[in-house]
């Protein structure tokens, strides 16, 4: 008899099978570990009471990175006498499919080989077991070198060795490289070639120093650097861009220079040395440039994760480069050294390339920690392809997401695969960029469509894609409310699969009555929704043009509820504009309605003369957030007692201490404090009048850290449970996770319903 142990999780790409390996020797076990595409498989010789303590030692002593969801025993009848323990070669064996790890930091212990091994002296490229390119360079599974984009560089000798030395740390490492075989940086500067990394990295240091803007391939896709506490340089990059006023990551030497800037504690630390090294939103200390984050008193910090990156900082003077994504506005980060020259060619002073390929383009991460819980803004590299447990059936489920910040879904047996993110799909480069990926998703996760999900909305792109893909292929497809699958999504992380208060704020979706939705109180559980209440809707003169030019919004309350217009903001706006307004609501030209939170954050933020005109998205309630004061105590009358809810006391109460000249930061802690303590009200009556417990927030609007801590303090304050959105993005990234959530759950009633006539 042969016991056959089916690991099953994150266990490839992270140095599992030589774990296995030296825990099987060490233990005296004899028999084979082999990579599966549905995980890792151990055949060995065993007594029960060896195999526990083996799967004990597994579950104890397991790589960092590593992560594992399900193990399974069982006993075959092999006549088999194992001599010894070994690794076997791997085989593509079924359409299941293991977890492919996302991209690790550098680690440490590589960076001390940088200045000992002896072929490795300063390799850029140096990687580990447990630390290197992952998703990124991957074509197809199982995780081998042979599926990546590393199969173009062949092994040295002494690669090879170590690759074959179990012993070493760089076994089986399928990225390995060194100084003799791997892959390498070049850049042409002044009509001259350089590829010798010493010189490329002084090279680009002077120009760091001297205030010049680079471009730099990176491991996802190529960045724009400069030095980050250097205005000029940073306006320069500011027009190369062509970003008006969005905020630039910032990434530091170290988390002793970032504290010079930014103010962190314990739970935010923990996110910015993280070995996802992902991007933290932090409490500004002191601002770099004036240009990085222009009136924004938060920035985007990271630590490094690429050698090249640790060498910079030790030749260039500045503790911060500005690290931001290499495109222009809104396109897809280039990833291709064509795609890199064509958009920046001749507007930076360089452009670095390295030639490991990179088959999937991942952005840096962005997260912020909102009661000491990280909660993702947009999740990409270090994060994707880790998938999300259904405990549910979802195979075959393919979602296709929402429009802004669009990320796709598929469901894989009972796991759930979010793309990376891939942006807004207004532009076809973005298109294209979503399209490609969702084939490469298929392939690498050998997915076949079952049944296709997409949001309500008939002109997202992404739903336009979807009805696309099920003409073509003969597929069912169904469509979802955009704010039941933002509440989806939340109740799939946290495996909440019963009706639940949720309370979706976001900037706009659409409503099954045709309506643009975002201010929602929903009864709802996996299968459905009742819309319990929502904020009372307010004309939207110019439709989109409304969230671009908030003071549109500010307008549009106040007259909606017959409220005066203070004069500084006719005197802002001008007279003729604002009247001109007016009329297109009273006529109702080009006017929908809407029920957004977010245009209530708009209005506000406008009305308290912070943001009239809103240069990038969500700018106007950014800046209300940060303009309000540290009182979260007072604030101003609200009629809980009505469904839809009217926020008329609420411009009351604005405008009457606009006039006594209360000052700004009060009155938006104000506002924050009546809209916090209005959810935690409406939440109170639906939860005593329905069968629900517990309590959903999700959407846009939940972004606004303050108004997210706020709440987590006063739920927690009156014992209400309250789940707030942390793995998978409130924004509408997290979309597409929530459409599948739903359409498992109807799939299966079906089936359920279906077995009972039969
Ligand atoms: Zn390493
Ligand atoms: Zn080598
Ligand atoms: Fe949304």
């Amino acid at each position: 008899m042969i016991t056959r142990i089916t690991i099953q999780g994150l266990v490839q790409g992270v140095g599992f099978r030589p774990f296995i390996y030296l825990l099987a020797k060490k233990m005296g076990i004899k028999g084979t570990v082999a990579n599966r595409n549905n995980g890792v498989i151990i055949h060995a010789a065993l007594s029960d009471e060896k195999t526990n303590l083996f799967i004990k030692r597994i579950l104890e002593e397991h790589p960092p990175v590593a992560f594992i969801h399900h193990i399974d025993i069982e006993k075959i009848e092999w006549k088999i006498d194992y001599s010894n323990f070994e690794i076997i070669k791997s085989r593509s064996e079924s359409d299941e499919v293991t977890q492919v790890a996302p991209d690790i930091a550098v680690c440490p212990d590589c960076l001390r080989d940088r200045e000992r091994q002896k072929h490795r002296l300063s390799y850029p490229f140096i990687n580990c077991t447990h630390c290197g390119p992952r998703f990124s360079i991957i074509k197809d599974l199982p995780y081998d070198r042979a599926n990546t984009t590393m199969e173009t560089f062949g092994m040295c000798p002494d690669c090879g060795k170590e690759y074959m030395d179990i012993y070493d740390r760089r076994f089986h490492a399928q990225p390995i490289a060194c100084n003799q075989c791997g892959p390498v940086y070049y850049a042409v500067y002044g009509n001259i070639e350089y590829r010798d990394y010493s010189e490329i990295l002084s090279l680009t240091a002077q120009l760091l120093n001297k205030g010049k803007v680079i471009a730099a391939k990176g491991i996802g896709g190529y960045h724009l650097i400069c030095d980050a506490t250097n205005e000029y340089a940073v306006n320069s990059l500011r027009r190369i861009k062509h970003r008006d006023t969005k905020p630039f990551a910032v990434m530091f030497q170290n988390k002793e220079r970032a504290k010079e800037y930014i103010y962190m504690n314990k739970a935010e630390e923990d996110c910015l040395t993280s070995w996802r090294r992902p991007i933290v939103l932090l409490k500004q200390r002191k601002r770099p440039a004036s240009g990085v984050n222009s009136s924004m008193n938060t920035l985007g910090c990271m630590l490094p994760y690429m050698p090249i990156h640790y060498d910079w900082f030790e030749q260039i003077d500045t503790p911060a480069l500005v690290m931001t994504s290499g495109n222009l506005s809104d396109l897809p980060i280039a990833v291709t050294p064509e795609e890199a020259e064509r958009q920046f060619g001749g507007k930076v002073d360089l452009i670095l390339h390295h030639n490991r390929d990179i088959h999937n383009r991942v952005d840096d991460s962005v997260i912020h920690v909102c009661g000491g819980q990280p909660c993702l803004i947009r999740r990409s590299r270090g994060f994707v392809p880790e998938p999300f447990f259904a405990d549910t059936d979802v195979e075959g489920l393919l979602a296709f997401g929402a429009e802004k910040v669009n990320t796709f879904a598929l469901g894989k047996a009972d796991t759930v695969i979010q793309s990376q993110y891939i942006g807004d799909l207004k532009n076809w480069e973005t298109l294209a960029f979503y399209t490609e990926s969702l084939e490469r998703f298929q392939h690498l996760f050998r997915f076949v469509p079952k049944q296709l999900v997409c949001d309500l909305h008939p002109d997202y792109m992404s739903s336009r894609e979807a009805e696309k893909m099920a003409l073509q292929h003969n597929l069912p497809l169904l469509k979802i409310q955009h704010h039941h699958a933002h509440a989806a999504a939340c109740m799939l992380e946290y495996g909440l699969d019963e009706p639940v208060v949720a309370v979706i704020w976001d900037g706009t979706g659409l409503g099954d009555d045709n309506k643009a939705w975002g201010g929602e109180f929903l009864l709802c559980d996996r299968k459905g929704y009742i819309r319990l209440s929502h904020l009372e809707y307010a004309p939207m003169p110019g439709g989109d043009k409304a969230s671009e030019e908030p003071w549109r919004m500010a307008v549009s309350y106040l007259h909606h509820f017959g409220l005066a217009i203070p004069r500084t903001l006719i005197e802002r706006i001008g007279k003729a504009k604002v009247d001109t307004l007016i009329t297109m609501i009273d006529k109702g030209i080009n006017t929908p309605y809407t029920s957004g939170a977010g245009r209530l954050f708009d209005a506000f933020a406008s009305l308290l003369g912070l943001c009239d005109l809103s240069t990038r998205q969500a700018e106007a309630p950014a800046l209300l957030e940060q303009t309000a004061t540290d009182n979260f105590s007072d604030r101003y009358p609200i009629d809980l007692s009505t469904d839809p809810v009217t926020t008329q006391s609420l411009f009351e109460g604005v405008l009457n201490d606009l006039r006594k000249d209360i000052s700004i930061g009060l009155i938006a802690a104000k506002i924050h404090n009546t809209l916090a303590y209005l959810i935690l009200g409406k939440s109170k009556q639906f939860l005593k009048n329905a069968d629900a417990t517990k309590v959903v927030i999700s959407g846009g609007c939940f972004q606004n850290k303050r108004l997210t801590e706020q709440l987590q303090s006063l739920f927690s304050r009156e014992g209400i449970p309250l789940y707030v959105p942390s793995k998978i993005p409130c924004n509408d990234s997290g979309i597409a996770v929530g459409q599948i959530t739903i359409a498992a759950k109807q799939r299966e009633e079906m089936k359920i319903s279906r077995n009972n006539e039969n």
